[in-house]
């Protein structure tokens, strides 16, 4: 199991620090922003410390796509499919990843305009 003592998320999977969860299964857990940038905005982060999309393996493969399918499923949960919502995750310094512990953001509730 990767973990990191002192990235903020690994304490938050531990319990740590208190967070407002919507999801948990034995390798995900998925919880609000506590600076929504939408009217829903969750974080669904793998429980092991990966630190990006970058730190991936090839053995994380059924990892990623359990990510994308909660986020699919949460969303649902939320009333955002219809409508539609955003599933980012920001990677490295020139997207302005603060969180060294990957995070998929999904984001709905009001139109999200184009990127970038
Ligand atoms: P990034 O900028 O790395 O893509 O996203 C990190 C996100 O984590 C930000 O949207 C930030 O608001 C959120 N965040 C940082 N610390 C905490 C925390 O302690 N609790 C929660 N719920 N969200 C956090
Ligand atoms: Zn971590």
């Amino acid at each position: 199991m990767r973990t990191n003592v002192e990235c903020i998320f690994c304490r938050l999977v531990r319990g740590e620090i208190p967070s407002d969860r919507v999801y948990e299964d034995d390798q995900i857990i998925a919880f609000r922003d506590i600076q929504p940038a939408a009217p829903v905005h969750i974080l669904i982060i793998p429980r092991e410390h990966v630190e990006s999309v970058s730190d991936l393996r090839e053995d994380d493969a059924a990892l990623a796509g359990a990510l994308l399918l909660v986020a699919g499923s949460i969303a649902e949960r939320e009333g955002l499919t219809a409508d539609g919502y955003r599933v980012i995750s920001n990677t490295g310094e020139s997207a302005g990843q603060t969180v060294s512990h990957l995070h998929l953001h999904l984001l709905g509730g009001r139109p999200l305009g184009a990127l970038g």
